[in-house]
């Protein structure tokens, strides 16, 4: 097989995010690590909710499902058990996950579907132009907090050790190519694999840009973290201020959910043969 390139990743739409949105560090992060995995274009699906990340699905040449608010975890999850073949990529805006998706983060995490989440976490609705969003810090000033957000802040990373994600990490879009091998360590992980992406939205949020995270992120493998160790992980998971840890905060391999069941064992869902009256019968029997 020919090796894919950059370009057999875009489809040449014109992209429309705002100049310098760190949304393109993270298309071209994920477009290097697809080309460095070597796997064709229709091994994946990738899957977007609401926001101005939901255009992935039409920068990013594979298949593509654009779904609704806050269901990128509810679309995938299905995706795999449908076809467990597939390599199937959610990214969903921090609002998108963690406001209007947020139950769905915990039982993706603790039955380990192995699909993997990464969040666009810019710490505001940018796509509706500017409101506070779960993941701003209190304080943050916004078209719908103009004297300052009051709750504490998700903290994406703590939320998905609690729900026992089996692979977690945080990547920024100021160092892309970092990016890419946590995307890349991120498909490769069997199993549910959260991302939390710092991403910056030059538009509407004036805190949290690229000179604030330049001034404070630093690469956990530089500090000898060891991703194994629960406790080292959730207390890295709380560093935010002065100092932002990135890359691979936890992982542990534990059994896959579409491999416990049986009715997957020999073929996926796709490829068995319908039953036409199959389902009549069933709706018969509670007659
Ligand atoms: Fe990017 Fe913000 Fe513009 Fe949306 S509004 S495209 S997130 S910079």
């Amino acid at each position: 097989m020919t090796k894919l390139t950059l370009q057999d990743f875009q489809t040449g739409e014109t992209i429309t995010w705002c100049p310098g949105c760190g949304n393109f560090g993270i298309l071209r992060a994920l477009q290097s690590a697809l080309v460095d995995l070597g796997l064709p274009r229709e091994q994946y699906l990738i899957v977007t909710g609401i926001g101005c990340h939901g255009k992935f699905t039409n920068y990013a040449n594979a298949n593509g499902f654009h779904g609704i608010h806050g269901r990128v975890l509810p679309v995938a999850t299905g995706a795999k058990l449908a076809n467990h073949y597939l390599t199937v990529l959610g990214f969903a805006g921090d609002a998108d996950q963690f406001d209007e998706g947020m139950e769905h983060l915990p039982h993706a995490a603790r039955r380990n579907i192995d699909v993997k989440l990464f969040t666009h976490d810019n710490k505001v609705y940018g796509l509706t132009t500017g409101q506070t969003s779960p993941t701003s810090d209190p304080g943050f000033k916004s078209k719908t907090s103009p004297a300052g957000s009051i709750p504490l802040a998700i903290n994406p990373l703590r939320l998905a050790l609690a729900c026992d994600a089996s692979f977690v990490a945080r990547g920024w879009v100021g160092d892309v190519t970092h990016l890419k091998e946590l995307i890349k360590a991120a498909i490769r992980h069997p199993g549910f694999a959260f991302v939390d992406i710092l991403q910056v939205c030059v538009t509407f949020n004036r805190v949290n840009t690229y000179e604030f995270y330049r001034d404070r992120v630093y690469k956990l493998e530089e500090e000898k973290h060891d991703p194994a160790d629960y406790r080292q992980a959730v207390i890295r998971s709380e560093e935010w201020g002065s100092r932002i840890p990135i890359g691979i905060v936890y992982r542990k391999e534990r059994p896959v959910y579409h491999a416990a069941l049986p009715q997957l064992a020999k073929q996926p869902l796709v490829k068995q043969p319908l039953q036409p009256g199959g389902l009549d019968n069933l709706m018969r029997s509670f007659g």
